[in-house]
């Protein structure tokens, strides 16, 4: 990537309003990047500064010898908010990036010895539920039809608007919501939902899985995260031609386009607030010229050190900053010498007690003997990911958030399981083909993204009332200030990121602080 600062020209797509308005993005991940884009279509004058060294936070890239990995995301969906983004920015998103929808979605492996391929087709994947599992293809229609129907009730109130604006209520169709309350299943957890739903434990535990792509506990999370199979089975999931790291590349190079300035190496140390107006942000001590003046400041770090690291000394929201919070990850980058025909693109290796595996990682903070695994291939869709012959995994088990654990412990004793459960799977031996490694925890979740306790998506979703203890968009009590990212509203992932950018930039454009 060539340096930012080089490359901060301004484009025939860049407002030509003077720019005279000042607005100022803390960070770079995807929430930080899409909502500087956005305000700088608004008019502003923007820029943002991070702390590392390069943009993309959790959407990181790691290059080894032949190897390429990406380090974070591996699953794609809703691609139509990111073509959203650029088609609003004037651009033809197929200039910037490429993707298609997998056919195969995940190939499952259970404890039972059972292979199952989750098919993008419903029908072909009803049907692969009822001769691998002995699951009615019934069940599955039902299923998809239910997280449908969840995601029409919740998507105009929950997911695409300001959850703390009374415009939303005013606007949103909020009486087909409430009469579709029950639907929303918010008193049933996912696993009991599911257990009615289904004839097969293997089946519960597979759709149980997607309460994992928000950080939850299934066996605690209201139903209504049912809605996560529905973007994932009836809406798609895709893959994004070269890797994640594209995603970012492709922002960042429209962001520099439409003239959005970039500072790396720049952590900020403090949000400025004069009265109750943000005044700008003071950068390190190191940086020159340390005090940079805004009218809008959109924080994309964690909610949480936003409040208590950039802005001590105010009041801040504690209800919510002190929720539970999601669980972390623990990766393993192996470069393999070898390639294995039984894995597909993504693969999960389920654990013999998932039940147990939860109590583990949200009762008691620590791992059980045999962790379900998620096993990420690039390769397998993109082979220049790896030499020729070989492979590069991405290995992956839910862990806790920290709290006090002994972490080369638990890495140690999780290799070894890993490795164990992925050789009883293969039937071959597969330690002496791993030719390199690189290990993220959560130490280094932590530390790389300023993200709280290392947990990947804010706060848990283990309660009903979840959606409303997750921070607004904007500050309540400061002018000026808003939120984007996976901390707060609506949520972790992608798509729910590029979201919280859209809303915290229409927020900022309705109150014109
Ligand atoms: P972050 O990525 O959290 O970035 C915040 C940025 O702010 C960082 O660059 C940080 O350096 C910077 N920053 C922090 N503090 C400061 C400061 N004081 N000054 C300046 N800069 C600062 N999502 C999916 O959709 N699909 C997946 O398959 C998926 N898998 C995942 C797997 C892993 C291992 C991880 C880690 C995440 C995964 N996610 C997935 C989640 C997704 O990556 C995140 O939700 C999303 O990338 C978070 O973006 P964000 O906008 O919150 O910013």
């Amino acid at each position: 990537m060539k340096t930012p600062s080089s490359n901060a020209t301004s484009s025939s797509r860049a407002p030509d309003d003077g720019a005279r308005r000042r607005a100022i993005a803390i960070g770079s991940g995807v929430g930080g990047m899409a909502a500087a884009i956005r305000m700088r279509l608004q008019g502003y004058s923007v820029s943002v500064f991070e702390s590392a060294s390069m943009p993309g936070g959790k959407v990181g890239e790691h290059r080894h010898e032949g190897w390429r990995f990406d380090t974070g995301p591996s699953l794609f969906t809703l691609p139509e908010l990111l073509d959203e983004l650029f088609r609003d920015a004037g651009a033809d998103p197929g200039q910037y990036y490429q993707y298609h929808r997998l056919d195969n979605i995940c190939r499952y492996f259970f404890p039972d010895g059972k292979v199952l391929n989750a098919w993008s087709d419903p029908e072909k994947m009803a049907q692969e539920f009822e001769h691998v599992l002995a699951e009615p293809a019934a069940n599955i229609h039902r299923y998809l039809h239910r997280a449908a129907r969840i995601y029409e009730l919740t998507r105009d109130i929950f997911l695409t608007a300001s959850l703390h604006d009374l415009e939303t209520w005013r606007r949103a169709p909020w009486i087909k919501t409430i009469l579709g309350l029950p639907e929303l299943d918010a008193l049933s957890t996912m696993n009991n939902r599911n257990r009615r739903l289904f004839q097969q434990p293997n089946t519960v535990m597979l759709f149980n899985r997607y309460a994992t792509y928000n950080g939850s506990n299934p066996y605690k999370a209201p139903a209504t995260l049912n809605v996560i199979g529905h973007l994932e089975h009836n809406l798609g999931a895709y893959f994004l031609r070269g890797g994640m790291r594209n995603l970012i590349e492709a922002m960042h190079r429209l962001a520099l386009e439409i003239g959005v300035e970039f500072e790396f190496d720049s952590p900020v140390e403090r949000i400025l607030v004069q009265g109750k107006k943000v005044e700008g942000v003071q950068l390190s001590a190191r940086a020159p010229q340390a005090l940079r003046p805004a009218d809008v400041v959109i924080s994309n770090m964690d909610v949480v050190p936003s409040y208590r690291k950039l802005l001590p000394g105010i009041a801040h929201p504690e209800r919510l900053l002190s929720q539970p919070k999601s669980t972390s990850a623990l990766i393993f980058y192996w470069s393999m010498k070898k390639s294995w025909p039984i894995f597909d693109l993504h693969n999960i290796l389920f654990s013999s007690d998932y039940a147990l595996e939860f109590h583990h990682l949200c009762e008691l903070k620590t791992l059980q003997p045999d962790p379900t695994v998620y096993l990420y291939i690039s390769s397998k869709a993109e082979p220049s990911d790896a030499p020729p012959g070989g492979e590069n995994w991405f290995v992956m088990i839910n862990v806790p958030h920290l709290n006090g654990q002994n972490w080369d412990e638990l890495i140690a004793r999780a290799r070894e399981r890993i490795i164990t459960k992925l050789e009883s799977q293969t039937g071959q031996e597969i330690r002496s083909h791993i030719s390199a490694e690189k290990v993220l925890d959560p130490r280094g979740i932590a530390e790389m993204t300023s993200s709280h306790l290392g947990a990947l998506y804010g706060n848990s979703s283990d309660n009903p009332m979840a959606a409303f203890l997750r921070h607004p968009n904007f500050s309540r009590s400061i002018r000026g200030l808003y939120f984007c990212g996976g901390s707060v509203h609506p949520g972790g992932g992608i798509p729910l990121c590029l979201l919280s950018a859209r809303i915290a930039a229409e927020q900022a454009a309705k109150r014109q602080d």
